[in-house]
């Protein structure tokens, strides 16, 4: 059914795709921090057909959203726009997650991860790409206020060329936050209050990082 006045909707919408610079809600790279225009992309990672690692009755697609959503409000309430490239438990690909913020001219993209490995291997890693100065500030910022909250053992921010990191187009980071395949970081993984202090540490890391250009 079309609605009365969907005309003048549809023109203003064209007006503000005319304007410079885009519409007024897009952000853009160069925003200051705490504007409103300020992009922040939070990716949890894998979902729907990819569980991602599955340990110790842990489902890392699952966990990973969880945080992502607790850590959506938080950012917000520090005045930034958050753009999730999933809010449920659907299947994304690589290349879809980054077009999601490249589309959106995203500021930052962090992606959302736990670990998996040894039952012995422990702690918190966060990743940027390569030779990447910016990525390598955000991750260290995210990193930083994860490990001070959770308080696992330190892997330290490494370099790596995940396919998020490659193929977004803006600053990025992936936080590793605790290992599933360790029977009690798995444990520390199923409480609530955990996850939520996962997500308390990206934001403030993100915080950091956006508040000192
Ligand atoms: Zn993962």
């Amino acid at each position: 059914m079309k609605k009365a006045g969907s005309g003048i909707v549809a023109a203003v919408i064209m007006a503000l795709l005319a304007a410079p610079g885009g519409p007024a809600g897009l952000a853009r790279a160069d925003a200051p921090p705490g504007s409103g225009l300020v992009l922040v992309c939070l990716d949890p990672g894998h979902g729907g057909n990819d569980s991602g690692a599955n340990y110790n009755g842990v489902q890392e697609k699952l966990v990973n959203l969880d945080i992502a959503l607790r850590a959506k409000p938080i950012i917000e309430g520090m005045g930034y726009r958050v753009l999730m490239t999933r809010t449920d438990d659907s299947t994304l690909s690589l290349q879809e997650r980054c077009d999601i913020a490249n589309r959106a001219n995203a500021t930052i993209f962090v992606s959302i991860h736990n670990n998996a490995y040894m039952t012995d291997s422990e702690g918190t890693e966060t990743f940027c790409y390569y030779n990447s100065e910016e990525g390598r500030r955000l991750a260290t910022a995210v990193h930083r206020q994860v490990v001070r909250r959770i308080k696992l053992p330190d892997r330290g921010v490494k370099e790596a060329g995940f396919y998020v990191l490659k193929h977004t187009d803006m600053t990025s980071a992936l936080v590793e936050g605790a290992f599933l395949t360790n029977p009690a970081e798995a444990l520390l993984l199923q409480d609530p209050r955990f996850r939520q202090k996962i997500a308390e540490g990206v934001a403030a890391g993100i915080n950091d990082f956006l508040m000192d250009p």
